[in-house]
């Protein structure tokens, strides 16, 4: 599943290709990706020019001149950009004809992925983006430590909780756990001030860091389509040993699969 990084290097390299774009025709090949009226959709948004695209967590927000959509990529969708006449994959599933003869496709194996319209300007005060808590890079420390402090939860759990702080998906929970030196099933109400402040830290350098290998990683994505997976350097989730040689251990931590090193993530003392 795409989390933060590759999906903020889904925006940047969309950007390169669509904007100032204008949609000429959309043609809906499965309408469940759309959580609107698909005529609505298709007349709010044709003959309208892509002239920007947000990001905000795991969501896109693609604006035009005046109107806009949100889209998430769930489990498997990515974007394509096709030349019109290019043969069509059954996974296909909303196609955006724009102008220059070129096609903004949606493809999705597992069909998970969801479109609807969203205000130009409010999108982030309107469902589903006004549920979510603020990404790592604009969360103030000392409010997330006040949040922790009533959950008595595990920090893992408590990480991929998005309304908490939005942005962190497993991958990238298990990563920051690792760099913290931090025992996945520690409490979250049991971090110092001191310590939720390494918090934000250590998730904004993670996740910087991502993003900027993704940038580097990602050459052409209209051959195969772009759903910003890319191999980042991971140094627990997944593998078999931590950096220093001792063996991961994988759990199920509230149905996740977590990976920590027993010796270097110490239970809390
Ligand atoms: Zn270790």
């Amino acid at each position: 599943m795409p989390e933060l990084p590759e999906v903020e290097t889904v925006r940047r390299t969309l950007e390169n290709f669509i904007l100032n774009k204008k949609i000429e025709d959309i043609k809906i090949l499965y309408p469940k990706i759309i959580d609107d009226d698909q005529e609505e959709f298709v007349q709010t948004l044709k003959n309208k020019t892509f002239k920007e695209i947000d990001r905000v967590g795991k969501y896109l927000i693609f604006k035009l001149e005046d109107v806009a959509f949100i889209s998430h990529l769930r489990m498997e969708g990515k974007y394509q950009i096709c030349k019109k006449g290019d043969i069509l994959s059954k996974h296909d599933h909303v196609i955006f004809v724009l102008d220059e003869g070129m096609e903004l496709r949606y493809n999705d194996v597992r069909k998970f992925g969801r479109m609807k319209l969203v205000d130009h300007d409010d999108y982030k005060n309107q469902l589903p983006l006004s549920k979510l808590g603020p990404e790592p890079f604009e969360i103030d420390y000392l409010e997330l430590y006040q949040k922790l402090k009533k959950k008595n939860k595990a920090i893992k759990t408590v990480l991929l909780d998005q309304s908490i702080m939005t942005g962190i998906g497993n991958i990238y929970a298990n990563e920051i756990c690792y760099q913290m030196h931090l025992n996945p099933y520690t409490k979250a109400n049991v971090l110092s001030k001191k310590r939720v402040k390494e918090l934000v830290d250590v998730a904004c350098e993670i996740l910087n860091k991502a993003i900027l290998q993704g940038g580097t990683t990602i050459h052409s994505f209209s051959a195969n389509g772009i759903d910003g997976l890319f191999q980042v350097q991971l140094k627990v989730h997944m593998q078999k040993h931590c950096p220093l040689g001792h063996e991961i251990k994988k759990v199920m931590i509230n149905e996740r699969g977590t990976y920590y090193c027993p010796i270097c993530q110490k239970a809390k003392r």
